[in-house]
């Protein structure tokens, strides 16, 4: 193609929005402009990153590379370690981490470990007193739903928005950054906050106020659960009847029995391994948030009752540490003969 045909076509591949030609982006000046606006907005917006573990450590480490300054914090310093080596910097407190942030995430196991960081404990300071006003905090541990509209209250006091914004999606989707996150609280601080989000998830949605991401969180771990657990109880029915659990594992996900739940978690059941991703004792804690929220709201979830005992018994045996597809241990210890 000559030069001036090869100039026609480029302008012409831009003026239509083609984007791609050959391997190297083509992009009209407009287009440079925003995305140069964008890196530069990106590296004015400091996170502070507290709670960095199976989760918490690569969404921080996503913002890193998305092009946000990050400040991390982690009880077990070599968690922070890990963060600085992938670019980001590390604080040795909550109040290190929080001074001089726009936005502050936390990603903390349990609702009493996050009332300790946001509210402060023991006469040690949380964010909210280390925050400077029109900071925004952002929870994406799960919690109970009370509790993040209890926090959200005490926000609004000091002018510091806290949004519940939990995420699911696993280590996997934490890693690929394809988490999906739900989101409660108030709306501008979302849209405030939601190149942050989008740096960390492929869907994020705005459910409501203070509280409504978590009470959509528990109903992910509902379904989540009470998957599982039939997974569970397949794969022993099919062994017992002789048949080759992975073949039906593929078919049975090509029909309406297929699933998330079957996809990510029927093959590392079949080959027996239960190192975390999902631990217990995290999925014990929110089937604790599911049955008490549906008894606040007057309804009743008997099949998430059961699985939530199931789950409980799971980790009296020892095996909170283990991912949550071991409940396949508890559906074969049921149907197994005494020794
Ligand atoms: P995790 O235990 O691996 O990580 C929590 C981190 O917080 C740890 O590194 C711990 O040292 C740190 N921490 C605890 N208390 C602290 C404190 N006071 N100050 C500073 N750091 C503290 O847990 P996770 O799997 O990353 O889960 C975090 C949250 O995300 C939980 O609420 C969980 O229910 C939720 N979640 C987990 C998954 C998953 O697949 N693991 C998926 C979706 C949601």
């Amino acid at each position: 193609m000559g030069r001036r045909a090869h100039g026609r076509r480029l302008r012409r591949l831009v003026r239509t929005g083609v984007r791609e030609h050959g391997r190297r982006p083509v992009r009209s000046a407009r287009v440079l402009v925003r995305i140069r606006r964008r890196k530069r907005q990106r590296r004015m917006t400091t996170i502070a990153f507290i709670g960095l573990g199976v989760m918490g450590g690569p969404m921080a480490a996503n913002l890193v590379t998305a092009g946000f300054t990050v400040t991390g914090y982690n009880r077990s310093p070599e968690k922070v370690e890990r963060l600085v080596a992938a670019g980001g910097r590390g604080a040795g407190s909550v109040t290190e981490a929080v001074a001089g942030a726009d936005v502050v995430i936390t990603m903390l196991p349990d609702s009493p470990d996050v009332r300790a960081v946001i509210l402060g404990d023991d006469g040690v300071d949380g964010v909210l007193a280390a925050a400077a006003a029109g900071t925004v905090v952002v929870d994406m541990s799960t919690i109970r739903p009370d509790v993040a509209r209890e926090l959200a209250a005490a926000g609004a006091e000091r002018g510091v928005p806290v949004l519940d914004a939990p995420v699911s999606g696993g280590e996997q989707g934490a890693v690929d950054a394809t988490l999906s996150i739900m989101a409660g609280g108030d709306e501008s601080a979302f849209n405030q906050v939601l190149p942050v989000l989008e740096a960390l998830g492929s869907t994020v949605v705005h459910m409501g106020p203070a509280g409504a991401g978590q009470t959509v969180k528990a109903a992910n771990q509902l379904i989540v659960a009470g998957t599982l657990e039939l997974v569970a109880e397949a794969l022993v029915f099919l062994d017992a009847h002789g048949v080759d659990r992975e073949r039906a594992v593929t078919v049975l996900g090509g029909g309406l029995a297929g699933s998330a739940v079957l996809d990510r978690k029927g093959p590392a059941m079949l080959a027996r391994d239960f190192a975390p991703g999902f631990r217990v004792d995290l999925h014990h804690k929110d089937l604790g948030i599911v049955t008490a929220a549906a008894r606040e709201a007057g309804v009743v979830v008997p099949a998430g009752a059961l699985v939530a005992q199931l789950m409980a018994s799971l980790r009296a045996q020892g095996h909170g540490s283990l991912d949550h597809s071991a409940l396949l241990l508890l559906v074969e210890q049921l149907s197994r003969p005494r020794p």
